[in-house]
């Protein structure tokens, strides 16, 4: 990956390997329905069980009758495909994801439209990241119609259980994971897919709230050549120690800072981060291999670039954005992410300084046009959205 600190006025890439993978058409749902096919006598929950779990929604806590499974073996390739109840897995003590974690994953929304159909959001972006990331993980790959297909067979035996509400959808969790029941270290032989659904709120229980920020500089998310731009536990499960330093400072979300220069702003756990300039260009931290290449992020440069803003990747320092910040230069700071959308950084705090951040104006007017093309509020030039039911 290129370590650059190209000059700021370089236009941001609408080009890379994922948005080009995306932009290539997966069949209608109704050709790849069937490809997990719904087993037989998986009892679900009663209306009334549903609608008491569909009330007070939260994020990911709540979960649908069904869980779309393949099995991978090596030699034998994929196998076993179809939709069976949501329940507890069987593995083995020895399965390698929980000693050498081995696993990657994905999110993705369904979203239920006025008319009562179902979309989701370029979901062969999602195919293509899971990809990206199980090849870094020495996992296998999963035929991208099949990750699609896989989507619509859950969604429509679940389709019950998509929410209807302001901000809601029934979030979908594709995984891999190595269950393999053996403890030498080398890729596992067998390997699982799931994809479980959980119908959802908004992820931030306080809507377009600006939310604060921790910087820290006392780790890093990823380093060059690891597993930062693949979407894998292991990246969550080192930064939830930074996470609870930014709780105790009192701040909602932990940003990072890149592990060669202790400098360079990346992004936060789980969402990129955008800053608006005051003449209205949006920067945004190149792809170093450090950082997610989110589906959000892609598709908000399109947004704004098309909307006649200036976007650039940009190589963004917390020196420079903590002074650009005080001259006025930086208006608005927004991180972006599928789950929450798009939320403003209202504040900005790490060893030594302490600053906040009024402006939310373009951050506003992104998450509604974002929103308006994923609820169906308004029209989708791109083909982005995806039938699923
Ligand atoms: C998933 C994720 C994002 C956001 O990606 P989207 O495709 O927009 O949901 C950003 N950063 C990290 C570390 C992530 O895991």
């Amino acid at each position: 990956m290129p370590e650059t600190s190209a000059a700021a006025s370089t236009p941001a890439s609408l080009e890379t390997p994922l948005a080009r993978a995306a932009a290539v058409p997966v069949p209608d749902a109704d050709a790849l329905a069937g490809r997990f096919p719904l087993g037989p006598g998986t009892a679900a929950a009663s209306d009334a069980e549903r609608a008491r779990a569909l009330t007070d929604l939260h994020f990911g806590s709540v979960f649908t009758d069904h869980m779309a499974h393949a099995r991978w073996t090596r030699g034998a390739g994929w196998a076993e495909h179809g939709v069976v109840a949501y329940g507890d897995l069987t593995l083995s003590p020895a399965a390698a994801v929980l000693h050498y974690g081995q696993e990657v994953f994905e999110g993705i929304k369904a979203y239920r439209h006025a008319d009562g159909s179902i979309w989701t959001f370029r979901p062969r972006y999602n195919a293509a990241r899971l990809n990206v990331s199980a090849r870094r993980l020495a996992l296998p790959e999963l035929p991208e119609e099949d990750f699609v297909a896989s989507l619509v067979d859950l969604v429509r035996a679940d389709a019950r259980w998509v929410p209807s509400g302001e901000g809601e959808s029934l979030y979908l969790r594709p995984f891999v994971f190595a269950s393999e029941p053996f403890l030498g270290v080398r890729p596992a032989g067998v390997v699982d897919y799931y994809v479980i659904a959980s119908p959802s709120g908004a992820y931030f229980t306080h809507g377009l709230e600006p939310i604060s920020i921790w910087v820290t500089q006392n780790y890093h998310r990823a380093g060059r050549g690891g597993t930062g731009f693949a979407k894998t536990g292991g990246n969550y499960a080192s930064s939830l120690l930074p996470q609870g330093e930014a709780a105790a400072k009192g701040c909602d979300q932990v940003c990072f800072l890149d592990d060669v220069t202790e400098r360079n702003l990346e992004e936060l756990g789980g969402m990129n981060i955008m800053v608006v300039d005051d003449d209205g260009t949006v920067r945004t931290p190149h792809l170093t291999g450090t950082i997610l290449e989110g589906s959000t992020r892609s598709a908000i440069i399109r947004l704004l670039t098309d909307a006649g803003r200036r976007v650039v990747e940009d190589t963004i320092s917390l020196e420079g954005l903590l002074a650009d910040i005080d001259s006025g230069r930086v208006r608005e700071v927004f991180a972006c992410g599928t789950a929450a959308v798009v939320v403003p950084l209202g504040r900005l705090t790490g060893e030594g300084f302490d600053v906040t951040i009024e402006g939310c104006a373009v951050t506003h007017e992104i998450h509604d046009r974002l929103i308006g093309i994923q609820y169906g509020a308004h029209e989708d030039p791109y083909g982005w959205m995806y039938r699923l039911a």
